[in-house]
């Protein structure tokens, strides 16, 4: 469950834990009204922080998500994910499932191809293009099993 930051017009902000990037944002327990999902501005979480740290899910992927590589930027998330390591193993049940992605568009946007397991299908057929194609019929074939 990603851990997303919040803020309303009003000027009250928040995280909230939601089930997915995709969820709805909450309204405002201030005033009611519509909030609006903020860009991820990690702090350093301290050992007293009440919050857990943000999921290594939350983190940029793209250059530009990292502000093009802004020095003090990335620092922080460094941190944060270090932050987030140690919280997850002090509780491992925060832990995320957290194979490389081979990819995650199309038929892979609910559940992301590892390498992993793009690696076990090109064993078979000795080519990892086709493997991804097979999966990725496979997937539009067979919908169920969606485990969240
Ligand atoms: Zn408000």
């Amino acid at each position: 469950m990603p851990l997303y930051d919040y803020a309303c017009a009003c000027g009250t902000r928040f995280e909230l834990l939601v089930s997915s990037w995709s969820s709805p944002a909450p309204d405002c327990p201030t005033c009611g009204a519509q909030t609006a999902r903020r860009p991820p501005a990690p702090a350093i979480h301290s050992s007293g922080s009440s919050a857990p740290p943000p999921a290594m899910s939350s983190a940029p992927q793209s250059w530009e998500g990292v502000h093009r590589g802004d020095r003090e930027y990335v620092t922080r998330w460094r941190r944060t994910l270090d932050a987030r390591q140690e919280f997850e193993a002090r509780h491992p049940e925060h832990a995320e499932h957290r194979d490389a992605v081979a990819a995650h568009e199309g038929v892979f946007e609910r559940r992301p191809l590892t390498y992993k397991e793009l690696a076990a299908r090109a064993a078979t057929s000795k080519d990892a293009t086709k493997a991804a194609v097979e999966a990725g019929k496979e997937r539009t074939t067979t919908p169920a099993a969606t485990t969240g």
